[in-house]
């Protein structure tokens, strides 16, 4: 889909639309350099996920997953975040009715403005207590970027061991974000996929309920995943090019009015 070609049906379904839900992956934080898991460099492909996105890897070298995460938070702090991630906060600002829901663990989507958002998989800047199960911010705490048994992170109000709170391999998205999720499929006229294919938790429920209960379903993404045969329009494109020049077409439409 090049510069002038972007359908006219399209630009008028997101104009006239009120109730927006745009649901965001890995993609999108890939093109603020931040890796995915699977290509991440260096000290993660060393370790088998099983070792470090499962509970059951964790309790069994506590030390090893945190420094992981530790690492992660800083390869998070050195990332910026991209014109997709931009574009999705003004759409917020736009639109009566809004939820950004992500599969990413980072903050970029905040940093670019983003208030109205629910997150699937956690938050890489939390721990929460393994036996209270409160939830801090580790960027109010002083910790070490390496950790030993000693200095493992414990609870401010318990004392007990904390976890990354992140969604592991084996555990359910927490009941909240997904609740608010499918409030949103359930309501809205318009779903925007970008940057995921659709294979971790929910996506592939979301888009197809979505289209079901009538809104226009479209997908930014550079190749096909298991969305796209729900999509009403899908821009073959990175979304940090394409989201810009669609929101564009979309405002320059308004003013026009
Ligand atoms: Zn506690």
């Amino acid at each position: 889909m090049g510069n002038n070609e972007l359908p006219r049906d399209l630009i008028e379904a997101m104009r006239s639309a009120k109730c927006v839900f745009v649901f965001t992956g890995a993609g999108a934080s890939k093109e603020s350099g931040l890796p995915t898991f699977r290509e991440i460099d260096g000290e993660w492909t060393r370790h088998d996920p099983m070792t470090f996105a499962t509970f059951e890897g964790f309790i069994s070298n506590p030390v090893k997953v945190w420094n992981l995460y530790r690492l992660r938070q800083r390869q998070i702090a050195s990332a910026q975040p991209n014109p997709a991630h931009t574009t999705i906060a003004e759409m917020e600002q736009y639109y009566p009715e809004f939820l950004l829901c992500t599969q990413n663990v980072d903050d970029l989507h905040e940093r670019a403005g983003s208030r109205k958002i629910v997150k699937l998989h956690g938050d890489a800047w939390q721990m929460r207590c393994l036996d209270c199960g409160k939830i801090f911010d580790t960027r109010d705490f002083d910790l070490p970027d390496e950790f030993t048994e000693e200095t493992l992170p414990k609870c401010p109000k318990c004392g007990g061991l904390c976890r990354p709170n992140i969604v592991w391999f084996g555990e359910y998205v927490p009941h909240e974000a997904m609740a608010a999720a499918l409030d949103m499929v359930s309501r809205c006229d318009l779903m925007l996929i970008v940057g995921t294919s659709g294979e971790v938790s929910g996506g592939y429920g979301f888009a197809q309920q979505a289209r079901a209960n009538g809104a226009t379903v479209v997908e930014i993404n550079p190749s096909e995943g298991v969305l796209t045969r729900y999509a009403h329009f899908w821009v073959p494109e990175p979304a940090g090019l394409a989201l810009p020049r669609i929101w564009k077409s979309v405002t320059d439409r308004c003013r026009a009015q």
